[in-house]
């Protein structure tokens, strides 16, 4: 088998990423640097490694949804120690990461899965999975503001595809909006960015669903295996 879908299969990075540790001279095989591409891994017999750590085929794939809480990190370490999404899902025998980011203060749902192709498929910017959010911003919107955050905004050197926004309520009493967000990119704190872009800070996010997937009835804090045909369809 080709080299970078055997580290895919290890769980260790997408078949792309693969590519890259192999180029920078990461990985061995029976103790030699491979750099070649196009190397065949011997299953049976070689032992490969990536940073002097051998790895090894995980036959089964698993997919996960967590219904992340705030505070929590989606990397596996920070410089802070903050706890991480990973803490959260110690019973899962399978070494799984998660499929793009939430911030640290963002709760809701989140993919973990040890399938690199599906994480690099889904992180992709061609992609266009609707994330679903619910925000909790300061604030009224005003009609020109709502068709501003619809049709795409400036937020830093970047203009923001157009985007579904739905004001679910305004809360007079406390000067809130819920709203119902749907993007399919995934730039770094985007929908935050563009609530500040049109003078509405967040003040709680969580996001409840990824296309058709739902974050549904998922305590908090709690995960469940994504079903086949939830699976079938992120593929
Ligand atoms: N947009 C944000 O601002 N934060 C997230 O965590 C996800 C999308």
């Amino acid at each position: 088998m080709r080299i970078n879908k055997y580290i895919a299969l290890c769980g260790v990075a997408s078949r792309r990423k693969a590519e890259e540790l192999i180029l920078a001279g990461r990985i061995k095989v029976n103790d030699n640097v491979i750099t070649e591409l196009s190397y065949q891994v011997d299953e049976e017999n070689d032992v490969v490694k990536v940073d002097d750590k051998v790895i090894k085929e995980e036959n089964k794939l698993v997919y996960v949804l967590l219904n992340k809480p705030e505070g929590y990190i989606t990397t596996v370490k920070d410089q802070f120690d903050r706890p991480s999404v990973l803490d959260l899902v110690t019973d899962i025998k399978e070494r799984v990461y998660p499929i793009g980011r939430l911030d640290y203060e963002t709760s809701g749902l989140l993919l973990l899965t040890n399938d690199g192709d599906l994480t690099y498929k889904l992180t992709h910017p061609k992609h266009e999975v609707d994330k679903t959010y619910m925000a909790r911003v300061k604030g009224k919107l005003t009609e020109s503001e709502i068709k501003m955050f619809r049709s795409g905004l400036k937020i830093e050197d970047y203009v923001t595809a157009p985007a579904k926004l739905k004001v679910v309520r305004y809360d007079e009493k406390n000067d809130v909006s819920i709203l119902e967000i749907k993007i399919h990119e995934g730039k770094n704190r985007q929908v935050r960015k563009m609530c500040k872009a049109i003078n509405h800070p967040v003040l709680r996010l969580k996001r409840t669903a990824m296309g058709k997937i739902r974050v549904g009835e998922c305590e908090i804090g709690k995960y469940r295996y994504l079903t086949e045909d939830e699976v079938k369809y992120l593929k």
